[in-house]
């Protein structure tokens, strides 16, 4: 076992998941608009003639699946189409829709044209998801009355609506459902100067003064998600307030981030844990998810959709059909010495 400090337990102030302690200013900072909307620029032109084509047609908006890590806008793009189709939007989850009488009630309240969207839609249940096929394709639900022998199915017709469906695990959708959906967006990580305008935009809503470079500082701390910067530049504000004159500037940001345990690359301790158990308790891997995970005390999905994506964009992890393996770029950040052999081209070790 291996015991560094950066082992310990923190609690995650770059968790890209929705937490209470984004609370009401999560809605604030929404982008009310696509022209608002900072960064996707090639879903945005997209969506902008699908929206223009459907209003023009009087029809409601194919259905979408949003995919791609936490906290980078699906939900926010979501009311956004809501918004410019001039319709409402109703929110839910997966899991939340529990028993196929709870789809029904949802998709018989929508009026014309409305949005209903499912966040974590991988996660629906069977009987549910079965139910959902002839909504979206034929835009009728066959509903069960009755009980036993005496049960019938009869058909019923519904209004034109749009499902967006989001989730951070395409892969896991069943193929009859990814089918059904017209549009398939994928969303990327933020670059570092659409988090900086993203900072900007959230500090002058949230009446924060933040000078160019503190934003920038707190941007490429960000690991490229926007939940994760406007979580950082509240937290630096308390910092700003108490360490200085309320404004955020690049040496105020710089102390807060480090405070906060977040790296110059934006790693934090469960990223370093992660890389530093590959590393040391594993020769540098690979590493099979599972057992990586239960060596660090971490569930495996949170290390695959909140580490893995911004680790591997760093150039930091591998992944090869035995398992994780780190770089060299990761023994280099951490400090670690890699070993001599073995270096293959694309900067991962041979094994
Ligand atoms: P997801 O549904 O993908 O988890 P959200 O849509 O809830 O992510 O976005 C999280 C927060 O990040 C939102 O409250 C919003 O303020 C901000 N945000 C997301 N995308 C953008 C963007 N493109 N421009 C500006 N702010 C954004």
């Amino acid at each position: 076992m291996i015991h560094t400090e950066d082992m310990e337990f923190a609690p995650r102030v770059i968790s890209p998941e929705n937490t209470a302690e984004d609370g009401d200013t999560e809605v604030t900072l929404r982008p009310q608009s696509l022209h608002e909307y900072i960064g996707q620029d090639k879903v945005k032109e997209k969506i902008a003639v699908y929206i223009e084509a459907a209003k023009r047609r009087g029809e409601p908006l194919d259905h979408v699946l949003l995919y791609g890590p936490p906290g980078l806008g699906k939900t926010t793009l979501s009311s956004i189409i809501a918004h410019e189709m001039g319709v409402n939007l109703r929110v839910t989850t997966g899991p939340a829709i529990e028993k196929p009488g709870d789809l029904v009630s949802l998709l018989t309240g929508l009026s014309d044209n409305d949005v209903l969207f499912i966040d974590e839609i991988h996660r629906l249940s069977r009987p549910v998801e079965e139910l959902l096929y002839p909504a979206l394709e034929d835009r009728v639900i066959d509903i069960i009355i009755g009980k036993g022998p005496s049960a019938r199915s009869i058909r019923m017709d519904l209004r034109p609506f749009t499902l967006i469906g989001a989730t951070t695990r395409a892969g896991q959708l069943s193929a009859p459902l990814r089918d059904r959906f017209g549009v398939i967006e994928r969303l990327e990580l933020y670059s570092s100067e659409q988090l900086t305008d993203i900072i900007r935009r959230s500090a002058m809503i949230l009446g924060i003064p933040c000078e160019s470079d503190g934003a920038a500082e707190i941007a490429g701390r960000a690991r490229g998600t926007p939940r994760i910067a406007n979580r950082l530049l509240k937290r630096v504000r308390d910092f700003a307030d108490v360490l200085g004159n309320g404004q955020i500037t690049r040496e105020i940001a710089s102390i807060a981030l480090s405070r906060l345990e977040i790296d110059k690359l934006g790693l934090d301790s469960l990223d370093r844990r992660m890389l530093t158990m590959i590393i040391k308790g594993y020769g540098g891997g690979p590493v099979g998810l599972e057992t990586l995970a239960s060596a660090i005390g971490e569930e495996s999905v949170t290390l695959e959709d909140i580490c893995e994506p911004f680790l591997m964009q760093l150039g930091f992890l591998g992944r090869t059909p035995r398992g994780r393996v780190a770089t060299v770029l990761a023994y280099e950040h951490l400090g670690i010495k890699p070993p001599e052999s073995g270096v293959k081209n694309d900067g991962q070790l041979s094994f």
